[in-house]
């Protein structure tokens, strides 16, 4: 498939290839949709198989940004970018300020924040070179790291979802099989913890593992049954896709509630997730936490006002199961409804301001 085809039809408004043949970067920043605000999103840094493989992932993660930051209500549009190879070998310095400097041609329309395979340290080298770069350290102005954030505003989505469910927000005394206890999995597991939930975690790593148990006193069960655990909440805080084919008929629980991105292998698990009677919170609204933290640094960062930000989701995720209700759809397919309309209406006032905007300029 050629590159124009993976773009054409889907709305996106930029693809920019960067090449330095000195520093060995090869990178490519996707630009979905200006129409909120300018496109944000992290630079994700990973082996590819192939270029091909690189193109597909940046588009794709473009377009779920811009929606992650439409439904949160931000002035924002969606973009991500990826750099191609291993991190562990060809992380440099020279390609981080290289790769800097295509984001600052750019002009703002793209900016970037850290993502799988980049971190905090590598957004303060690569701000070195462009401003239009968040998810920096506090000694730079930053917010530091999104994840515990992230947890916080996947609390406050389960306490909605309990809410829809039980008719209570409370968490005391709710079980929760929790997937995943890594940066955002282990902070919701202390949150969780704090407020009375009795917490069940898994793991692939061993010894993230034995961190949740030895900090917060939770059980474990292996792998392969945590998300066969009969729970009120199954919290996917690991990978994407666990939702699917294979586990759909699987879940015990009654809410799946968690940070993971792209839970939904596809559309129509969404579907099947309603008629089986299990509330699904949509990935890119609950877990929003971290993209509300980092555009609060585009403001100047105050952590008070963005952890308020946060709070939001829970209303947020009320909405958009109102509309499920209403609309007889699935709540993913309300989340998404929800975004788009949003993206109509706010972009409509956006070119109505540019416009008057633009007569004003020629007086
Ligand atoms: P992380 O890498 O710190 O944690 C992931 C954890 O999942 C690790 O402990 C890892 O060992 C575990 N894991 C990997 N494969 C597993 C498997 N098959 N079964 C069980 N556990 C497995 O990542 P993170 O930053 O905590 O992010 C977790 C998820 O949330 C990711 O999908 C990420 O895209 C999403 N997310 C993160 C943020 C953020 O602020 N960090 C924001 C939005 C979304």
């Amino acid at each position: 498939m050629s590159v124009f085809e993976h773009i054409n039809g889907d709305g996106y408004e930029q693809v920019v290839f960067c090449s330095d043949d000195q520093s060995g970067l090869r990178a490519i920043i996707a630009i979905h949709s200006t129409k909120l605000g300018p496109a944000l999103g992290g630079t994700r840094f990973y082996d590819y198989g192939s270029e091909g493989e690189a193109l597909i992932d940046v588009l794709r993660l473009a377009k779920s940004m811009t929606y992650k930051a439409a439904a949160a209500g931000l002035d924002l549009g969606g973009g991500k970018a990826v750099i191609i190879g291993d991190p562990t070998r060809i992380k440099s310095e020279e390609l981080l300020r290289a790769y800097g400097r295509f984001i600052e041609t750019l002009g703002g329309r793209y900016i970037t924040a850290e993502d799988v395979g980049t971190a905090l340290e590598d957004m303060d080298t690569v701000r070195r070179e462009t401003r239009w770069v968040c998810g920096c350290s506090h000694t730079y102005g930053g917010s530091g790291d999104p994840s515990p954030v992230t947890a916080y505003g996947v609390l406050q989505g389960i306490k909605a979802c309990l809410l829809e469910v039980f008719g209570s927000a409370e968490l005391e005394g709710r079980t929760v099989a929790l997937q995943g206890v890594g940066k955002v999995g282990f902070a919701l597991c202390g949150y969780l913890v704090e407020q009375g939930a009795k917490v069940t975690v898994g793991d692939i790593s061993v010894d993230n593992l034995a961190r949740a148990v030895s900090s917060h006193g939770v059980e474990t069960l292996p792998l392969d049954e945590i998300h066969k655990m009969e729970a009120d909440i199954f919290a996917p805080c690991a990978l994407g896709g666990m939702i699917n084919d294979d586990t759909i008929s699987e879940f015990r629980c009654k809410i799946i509630a968690g940070a993971a991105n792209n839970q939904l292998a596809r559309p129509e698990h969404g579907e099947k997730l309603r008629d089986l009677s299990i509330l699904y919170a949509p990935d890119f609204v609950i877990n929003a936490g971290g993209l509300m933290n980092v555009e609060d640094e585009l403001r100047g960062y105050d952590r008070e006002r963005a952890m308020q930000r946060v709070e939001g989701i829970y209303k947020q995720l009320q909405n958009i199961f109102a509309l499920s209700r209403e609309r007889s759809i699935s709540t993913g397919g309300a989340a998404e409804e929800y975004a788009q309309d949003r993206i109509r209406k706010i972009s409509r006032i956006r070119l109505l301001r540019t416009t008057e905007y633009g007569t004003a300029g020629h007086q």
